[in-house]
């Protein structure tokens, strides 16, 4: 069964918001999009599997329990960048891999540019990061790369997604979760969320 979790939650409700506002400069787009990224983080990761581990207290040992596999974030570049901080400071101990898919302006197919992911990721519980799920072209393409790179456990982590994009990423990767902080209702001509945030790259670095 294709999951969709949408992380509706009152605070990260409220931060969209702020970030989809026209007004909103850029240095406080981006820290408002760190924030949501490290408090979605705590929904994303809720059910990850732990490990019972022995900790001494200053009065005792007992058994915590602990992550079970270690995490590897793959931000798709450039937007995705925006969310890896935020994420970094919920897990501070996961690696970052990097993915460059960009979109043909004129057909709207994901082109991949870049791609550098650590040698043992298959064996990691992996999020892919990019806030605009749109056409869902390039994230149809990251996750085949990081399937093909023999990843199995495998989630999708973006902040606006479009009816569109869901469909897509479904029907193409029916074992992918996907949470977001929001569905929108359409695409425009140019593959722009509506009523979205704009171009996320574009916010947060200021271009
Ligand atoms: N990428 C963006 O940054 N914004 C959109 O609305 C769609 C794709």
């Amino acid at each position: 069964m294709p999951q969709l979790i949408v992380v509706d939650h009152p605070v990260i409700q409220t931060k969209l918001t702020q970030l989809r506002d026209v007004s909103t400069n850029h240095p406080t787009f981006r820290s408002l999009l760190e924030e949501i990224a490290m408090l979605m983080t705590y929904e994303v990761t809720r059910d990850f599997p732990t490990v019972p581990k022995e900790v001494r207290t200053p009065l005792e040992p007992m058994m915590g329990r602990v992550l079970a596999r270690a995490v590897t974030l793959v931000p798709v570049l450039r937007a995705g960048l925006g969310m890896t901080t935020g994420v970094l400071r919920v897990l501070p101990d996961a690696r970052v891999g990097h993915l460059g898919v960009r979109r043909d302006e004129k057909t709207l197919e994901p082109i991949e540019y870049y791609k550098k992911l650590p040698p043992d990721i298959a064996n990691t519980e992996v999020l892919l990061i990019d806030p605009m799920l749109a056409t869902g072209g390039s994230a149809v393409a990251s996750l085949q790369y990081l399937k093909q790179a023999g990843v199995k456990a495998l989630r999708f982590v973006c902040l606006v997604a479009s009816p569109e994009g869901i469909a897509l990423v479904q029907k193409t990767h029916p074992d992918v979760a996907i949470y977001c902080a929001a569905v929108d209702r359409q695409l425009n001509d140019r593959g722009y969320i509506l009523p979205g945030l704009g171009d996320a790259g574009d916010r947060v670095f200021g271009t």
